[in-house]
């Protein structure tokens, strides 16, 4: 989580909050054009400058000295910081990417592992252990991709290439408080290329003022303790105004031609809302979420307009929100949340007649291609830079829609057309 960035680091890139790639060529030549990070005396200069800010916050001269020693710029960051995909991810893309079956049973064994730990979560903070669970799968998919970059190293590029330098001057600073104090080892401070680390990717500021030793051992260690990890996101999302016992929200059936409020900060109260005609769709079942008192104020939310599904969403989805603000994120755990807990998928299909996929069917989109000769790298469910190219020169050899995106009818045509039309290796730049 990256306040204001709206950058879901760990989420491939295809499923980020905002957009899809331009095309390859195109990219390349934005990122060629992109300034060279500071030469080697401004380097200098700047650690010079960062040294003094650490020094005078109370970072040690061998703290600051040892986490620097040959810290060099990575250019992969300020490709990264630069990227401006052009087009918008479809909300239903970004959904069947972040909350697919496999998502779901592996939260579920997650939730057997971890019982005692999410137990004592909820009775500390109360919140409750699904959507804890939730944001710990979408974030570093249950603590197996927490990044690999070097914190220090990526944070000193963006400050020294003056990115948004006083926003990561701060999470600098914030790192090299971590190290000092010993709660995190140096090696295990990687995460992704701004910063977010650990098994719920916390943000260094995040975690000084945040993260818990939950499992006692004396170390706030997010990276490397699954119990502190869990507890200091159920901390997170209590101090973000969460609600024990309300749920985050539900899905709804809205008036045909509707026209009235929507939008997240449109509030009003549950009972305003039945009179203009929303209704709950999901049945109030024993043991299910409970339905709140019709003074609750909610937002009504259309993330894809009038429709396709709507929700009504209260108190809890902002906590979420606030983890990450993007509404399809925060959608995105809500609604994984519910499908742990045993819901079905929504009610309401997306208005579209070429759904999103899981992350089963894109690496099924990946196999075919690599079967047809086309150049992706790792079939790894990842719908990079060389996997878009080469959809869209599939796409182009069948007559489809140019877009190089990974949706159900591409996966359709892949399926039924003949495996020996190999077409040249789309090569990637
Ligand atoms: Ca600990």
């Amino acid at each position: 989580m990256v306040p204001g960035m709206k950058v879901q680091l760990l989420i491939p890139p295809d499923v980020r909050t905002v957009r899809f790639a331009r095309p390859v060529a195109l990219l390349a030549a934005v990122v060629a054009l992109i300034s060279p990070v500071a030469s080697a005396g401004s380097l200098d200069a700047c650690i010079a400058g960062l040294r003094k800010t650490a020094l005078s916050r109370g970072i040690s001269t061998s703290t600051f000295d040892a986490a620097m020693k040959g810290v060099e710029p990575d250019p992969d960051v300020i490709k990264s910081f630069e990227y401006q995909p052009e087009f918008r991810t479809p909300i239903w893309d970004y959904v069947a990417g972040l909350v697919d079956d496999e998502r779901v049973a592996d939260g579920r064994e997650q939730m057997v592992r971890w019982d005692s730990v999410l137990g004592e979560a909820e009775r500390a903070y109360g919140v409750d252990r699904h959507v804890i669970v939730a944001v710990w799968g979408v974030e570093s998919n249950f603590g197996r991709i927490q990044g690999t970059r070097e914190l220090v190293r990526s944070l000193t590029t963006l400050v020294c290439a003056n990115k948004r330098e006083s926003f990561f001057r701060g999470e600098l600073m914030a790192t090299l408080s971590i190290l000092q104090s010993g709660d995190i080892a140096a090696e295990s401070l990687t995460g992704s290329w701004a910063g977010a680390f650990g098994q719920t990717q916390f943000m260094p500021t995040t975690y000084q003022r945040l993260a818990v030793d939950f499992d006692g051992d004396g170390k706030r260690d997010v990276v490397n303790s699954v119990a502190d990890a869990l507890g200091s996101t159920a901390n997170y999302l209590e101090r973000a105004g969460w609600v024990t016992g309300q749920p985050w929200g539900y899905e709804v059936r809205i008036p045909e031609n509707y026209a009235g409020p929507s939008g997240r900060r449109t509030r009003q109260s549950l009972a305003q809302w039945t009179a203009l005609g929303v209704r709950r769709l999901e049945p109030v079942q024993a043991g299910g979420k409970p339905q709140p008192a019709d003074s609750t104020q909610a937002a009504l939310l259309l993330p894809a307009g009038p429709k396709g599904p709507a929700f009504l969403v209260f108190r809890n989805f902002d906590a979420i929100y606030g983890y990450n603000a993007a509404e399809s994120y925060a959608l995105s755990i809500a609604h994984l949340s519910d499908r742990l807990q045993g819901a079905p998928g929504f009610s309401t299909p997306w208005p579209t007649d070429d759904p999103g996929l899981s992350r089963a069917e894109r690496r099924e989109v990946q196999q075919r291609l690599l079967d047809r000769g086309y150049d992706i790298g790792a079939v790894d469910g990842m719908i990079g830079a060389k996997s878009r190219s080469a959809i869209s020169d599939f796409q182009s050899s069948q007559g489809l829609t140019v877009d190089g995106r990974a949706g159900l009818r591409v996966l359709n045509a892949l399926r039924t057309t003949p495996v020996q039309a190999k077409r040249a290796p789309a090569t990637a730049q």
